[in-house]
């Protein structure tokens, strides 16, 4: 049971390799299949279990796989092709670092953007170009509506710690920015939602947010 055997492509092993990861942990073990296989999925698990890995592998996999040759360029709006939503500016910015690593030349462009500091740096990242952004949900509804983010082309998305984002209050925030995404045909976007707890709040957002998904608890 290794990380070579599952079939990520040669650049994103290579960048497992570096990052000395040799056996996947339970949640990577179970989700990452699923994922590629392209189911929905919601997934139990806590800090420390890997999960970054578990939603980042088959995500970069997935845009390295494809060609968007269609994705339109605004004058000043950029179309991710994935979204990684977590509650606060510590975790996304850690998922950001850790999603580079996983990304090292395989020319996916990782770019995060969070609250509690200045826009206009993430503006001009942004600006660079951006296959997965990594984001707080404050901060994406105000690039959602400065419109310098759209979010129709958004093919893979991955809500991290749901239950601490559910706690926090972004609700209203995360349905806004999911609302966005319901232009393109069914069953385009894949979506992952791992959360360390399962109360009623995060069932329904499961059952409005994922189609025909998987439950993985380990
Ligand atoms: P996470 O739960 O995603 O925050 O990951 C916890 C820690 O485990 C991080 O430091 C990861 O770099 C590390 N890690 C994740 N997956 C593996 C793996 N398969 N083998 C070794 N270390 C890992």
């Amino acid at each position: 049971n290794t990380f070579a055997e599952i079939d990520l492509g040669e650049a994103l092993n290579a960048n497992i390799r570096r990052c000395k990861y040799v056996k996947p942990t339970p949640v990577q073990r179970h989700a990452i299949p699923i994922s590629i296989a392209g189911r929905d999925l919601m997934a139990c698990a806590q800090t420390g279990s890997g999960k970054t890995a578990a939603f980042c592998f088959p995500i970069i996999s997935g845009i390295m796989r494809e060609e968007y040759l269609q994705r339109p360029r605004g004058a000043r709006t950029v179309y991710p092709l994935a979204l990684i939503l977590a509650p606060t500016r510590e975790l996304s910015s850690q998922i950001h670092d850790e999603a580079k690593k996983f990304s090292y030349q395989t020319g996916v462009k990782v770019v995060v953007a969070y609250g509690g500091a200045p826009i206009n740096q993430q503006l001009r990242e942004l600006e660079r170009g951006v296959d997965i952004l990594v984001a707080t949900p404050g901060r994406l509804v105000d690039l959602l509506e400065r419109a310098r983010v759209s979010l129709q082309m958004i093919r893979y998305l991955a809500l991290d710690e749901a239950d601490r984002m559910l706690d926090m209050g972004f609700e209203p925030q995360i349905r806004k920015i999911v609302e966005q995404m319901d232009m393109p045909p069914p069953g385009m976007r894949q979506t992952m939602l791992f959360s360390a707890t399962f109360p009623k709040e995060i069932q329904r957002l499961a059952s409005d947010f994922l189609s025909n998904y998987i439950f993985l608890a380990v």
